[in-house]
This record gives structure tokens, C-alpha cells and sequence, in this order.
């Protein structure tokens, strides 16, 4: 029997869910953020399923070239614009997008010579205070790169949300209007609304929205209260079981023996763990899925297994059965909940030893609201 570690990812699942992007943007268009190999499913895999979208955005030029090698003609967006000088020579070569954001970035292009201009988005920070212009300098920077012969005429604005998966926080509108007032009067089309933004800030949407997380079916909000969205996951990580045992009252599980059985019980092991991406601080408790019946993880999580409670499950279960640790059945941010985390790193950090395959529709539509 061979390793059966799988992460299965629903092509039919991304196309929907950019049709649920499209359907709350509106009037504006949509960037899908492909960045971090697509979320972790997979940087063409995703361009491929989200090849409907207006534009994609990524992080750098190992992502961006890659599309257009593969033929994607769509605007890409550098969300970070050139890493160094050099960048805008490959950007312009390869009709590449830049965020800017800095003013050495701003140099860089004004003593460029480029074949052909760019494309430039300036970066206002409105009030995250991590990449952006702080809302003074704008204007001087408008004119600078309206100056610049290295920037076409299409000079846009963006900046980024901080907040906008709280729905209860005030920063979004204080964002908002920061942003409004650094940039009225500037021409140019703008850009606001990461997912959360979009799902839940409707005065976000500006010309252009930019929603990544909710693409792959996840959203960035409470899991237990999010706005609803019929989002269905795209990615399930999936294993099978490779042992099962009956142990003891008294006995220790694993490492650490942090568990105790309380009672006589049968115990399986699945195998995936921290090195498969599945996350180490994962407690016992964190939901997993026996034969699509919700059963509880034991004990610490080991490199290459992990251990589950089998009490409560009526049916029998053998060795070779399945074990699903997100996705169909099982939302990734209630996985990410119990282990501390978000489902982004979840999705992010799958490894290579795991088979990714993808289904176009194995059990047809299936929308469930996250
Ligand atoms: C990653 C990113 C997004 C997408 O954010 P989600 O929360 O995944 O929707 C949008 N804009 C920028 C600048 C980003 O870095």
C-alpha cells in the first residue's frame, strides 16, 4: 500500500467561487490573488481554474513569469512591486504590473529606461503600516510617477485592509477614508477590498477588487460567524489509515504522552503530520474525519502521523480507510482555529511529499456556506 497523503483540488470549486467574487464586486473587476503557488494549490492550477478573472496578482517575478511562459495574456499585478532595480527591466519585457510603495522604488523608475513603460499602481498606506506611502507623500509621488517616462498613462492607486475580517473594528472606515482623502482629486482607478473587504465592507469595492483566500473557499473571518458567501472549498487534504489499536485505561499516546486514555478505546493512526503540512500545534481535540464521520485528533502530532479517537464511530473502521483533515465536509478555518492558525498557512505550507490530483467534480455541486 502506498503513502496515501493527498491533497485533492477542486478546479470546478475555484471556478465557482470566482463566480462568487464576481457576483459581490459588482461593477468592479476582479484581480485574482494567485500569489504563494495559489495559496498552496498550485500557482498554473489555480491560473488555469481562475483564467475568467480581469487581472491576477502575485508576489514576484518567479510567479509572474512562469503565466506568461504559460500564456496567460491577463494584466499580472507584482503586489510588491521590483525587489530591486533590475526588476523593471524584466517587468516591462514581460508587460508586467508594478505596486509601488516606496520612494527608492520611485527612483528606480525615474532613472529607468524602459522599452516599454509600466503599468504602476502607487501604494497608499492608509493605516496598516506595512508597504505604502504614508498619505502626505502621495500626492508628490502621484506627480512624480505621472512624470516619469518609465510609467504609462495608466497610473492607479491601491492600499490594503488591515482589519476588515472584524467586523466589529472601526479601522476599515477610518482606512477608507484615509485613503479617500490622500487620493481625491488624483486620477486613476483604485483599488481597495482584499476578501474580507469584499464580502463584508460593500463601500470597498472601488474599480477593482482583489480577493485571494475566498477563491480557494475559505474566508478570513470567525468561522463560527462569517458573512455568508457560498464559497466551497477547493482544497482536501485527505490520507488513510494505517494502524488501528486498542489500547488500555491509562495508556499514553505519543510523544509527550499528553493524552491518556480514559477508558479502554480504539485508537487509529492516520498518515500525515507536520511533514506532510498538516500543523504541528494541532491539539487534541482538532476536528478530522473518519469515512466522513467527525472524529478528534490525540496526543501530539509526529512527522508522519497522527493519532485519532475512534470512540463514536458506529460503523466499523479498517485499516486503508479515509481520513480527511480539511476541505469537503471539514472547513479548514475550524482546523486552523483549533491549531492557532489561519487556513492560509494551512493551505500554504502542504509539502511536496503530498500527492496533489485534481477532480473536476467528484460528488457534483455541493455549495456549503463558510
Ligand atoms: C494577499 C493579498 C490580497 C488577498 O487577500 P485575501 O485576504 O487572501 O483575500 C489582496 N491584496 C494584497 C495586497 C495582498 O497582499
Amino acid at each position: 500500500m502506498t503513502r496515501e497523503a493527498r491533497a485533492v483540488i477542486n478546479v470546478s470549486a475555484l471556478r465557482h467561487n470566482l463566480g462568487v467574487a464576481r457576483d459581490a464586486a459588482g461593477q468592479a473587476r476582479v484581480m485574482a490573488v494567485i500569489k504563494g503557488n495559489g495559496y498552496g494549490h498550485g500557482l498554473l492550477r489555480a491560473a488555469y481554474a481562475l483564467r475568467g478573472a480581469d487581472a491576477f496578482a502575485v508576489t514576484c517575478l518567479e510567479e509572474a513569469i512562469p503565466l506568461r511562459e504559460a500564456g496567460f495574456a491577463h494584466p499580472i499585478l507584482l503586489l510588491e512591486g521590483p525587489y530591486e532595480p533590475g526588476e523593471v527591466q524584466l517587468a516591462s519585457r514581460y508587460r508586467l504590473d508594478v505596486v509601488i510603495h516606496s520612494d527608492w522604488q520611485i527612483s528606480v523608475l525615474q532613472n529607468a529606461r524602459l522599452a516599454r513603460p509600466l503599468n504602476a499602481w502607487l501604494k497608499v498606506d492608509s493605516g496598516m503600516h506595512r508597504l505604502g506611502l504614508p498619505p502626505e507623500r502621495v500626492r508628490e509621488a502621484h506627480a512624480q510617477l505621472a512624470a516619469s517616462a518609465s510609467v504609462s498613462p495608466h497610473l492607479r492607486l491601491i492600499t490594503h485592509l488591515a482589519e476588515a475580517d472584524d467586523l466589529d473594528s472601526g479601522k476599515t472606515d477610518r482606512q477608507l477614508a484615509c485613503f479617500d482623502e490622500a487620493t481625491s482629486g488624483l486620477r486613476g482607478e483604485r483599488t481597495i477590498a482584499n476578501s474580507a473587504g469584499l464580502l463584508a465592507w460593500p463601500r470597498t469595492r472601488a474599480d477593482w477588487v482583489r480577493p485571494g483566500i475566498m477563491l480557494y473557499g475559505a474566508t478570513p473571518f470567525d468561522h463560527r460567524n462569517p458573512p455568508h458567501a457560498p464559497l466551497r472549498p477547493a482544497m482536501t487534504l485527505t490520507t488513510r489509515i494505517h494502524a488501528i489499536y486498542q489500547h488500555r485505561s491509562g495508556d499514553a499516546i505519543g510523544y509527550g504522552g499528553t493524552w491518556v486514555c480514559p477508558e479502554d478505546m480504539p485508537v487509529a493512526v492516520a498518515a500525515i503530520g507536520y511533514g506532510d503540512g498538516y500543523p504541528r500545534h494541532a491539539p487534541s481535540g482538532t476536528p478530522v474525519l473518519v469515512n466522513g464521520v467527525r472524529a478528534q485528533l490525540i496526543g501530539r502530532v509526529s512527522m508522519d502521523m497522527i493519532c485519532i479517537d475512534l470512540r463514536g464511530i458506529d460503523e466499523p473502521v479498517e485499516v486503508g480507510d479515509e481520513v480527511t483533515l480539511w476541505g469537503e465536509g471539514l472547513p479548514a478555518e475550524e482546523v486552523a482555529e483549533h491549531a492557532g492558525t489561519i487556513a492560509y498557512e494551512l493551505f500554504c505550507t502542504v509539502t511536496q511529499r503530498v500527492r496533489f490530483l485534481e477532480e473536476r467534480d467528484r460528488h457534483g455541486p455541493h455549495p456549503h456556506s463558510v
